[in-house]
């Protein structure tokens, strides 16, 4: 778990300008820089004090993004790992299966948060689709990356992006773009 939030850090630092640039046509241009704030704290979290357990880390890393991201996607993206982490309790070991009906778990709850559902033009648009075919994390990491391409034709219906209304067509969705990155981090350390 620390190796793919180490992973999704230096993914998410790597492409933070494509982050906040894709926020700027749709949103108020803060993406990249919420997300690297975000990422960061937690590594810094992690590295300031050693977790006993998998769920441990996740709980750690998603109330750190929570309690270090103003914008709509901290409290989000901290939703679906504290969630996950819960789910994943004080297990010494995790499964595949086991980290799969996490995910889930933690997914389910980001759009109980938001509101959100797929279509809406954000990061479900990659959650949903990625975690559907875990644990095959090669394909889920796929289907993420297309879930973000496919957002591009829509209306966004949630957060900033949906006061657009017609004006969002044809932009990708920050957050969409952002899921993808951590699942492909999540296939890059499974692998
Ligand atoms: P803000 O919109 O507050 O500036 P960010 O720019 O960091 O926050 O994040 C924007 C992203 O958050 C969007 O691209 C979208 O993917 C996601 N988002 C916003 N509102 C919701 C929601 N209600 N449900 C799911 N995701 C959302
Ligand atoms: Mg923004």
């Amino acid at each position: 778990m620390v190796e793919w939030l180490r992973a999704s850090t230096e993914a998410v630092r790597a492409e933070a300008d494509r982050l906040t640039e894709l926020d700027s046509a749709i949103g108020d241009a803060d993406h990249g820089t919420n997300m690297r704030r975000g990422f960061t704290a937690v590594m810094t979290t992690l590295e300031a004090e050693e977790q006993a357990t998998p769920g441990g880390v996740l709980l750690v890393a998603g109330r750190t993004l929570v309690s270090t991201v103003g914008g709509a996607s901290g409290p989000l993206f901290g939703t679906l790992l504290r969630r996950s982490g819960k789910a994943l309790g004080e297990a010494e070991r995790v499964s595949d299966g086991d980290l799969r009906d996490a995910l889930e778990t933690g997914v389910a709850a980001v759009g109980q948060l938001g509101g959100a559902a797929l279509g809406d033009k954000t990061m479900l648009d990659a959650l949903l689709p990625a975690v559907a075919e875990l644990p095959d994390y090669a394909a889920a990491a796929r289907a993420a990356e297309q879930g973000s391409k496919a957002t591009i034709p829509l209306r966004a219906h949630k957060g900033r992006a949906s006061y657009l209304g017609e004006r969002s067509v044809g932009h990708e969705d920050p957050g969409a773009a952002s899921a993808a990155l951590l699942l492909g981090a999540l296939f890059q350390v499974a692998r």
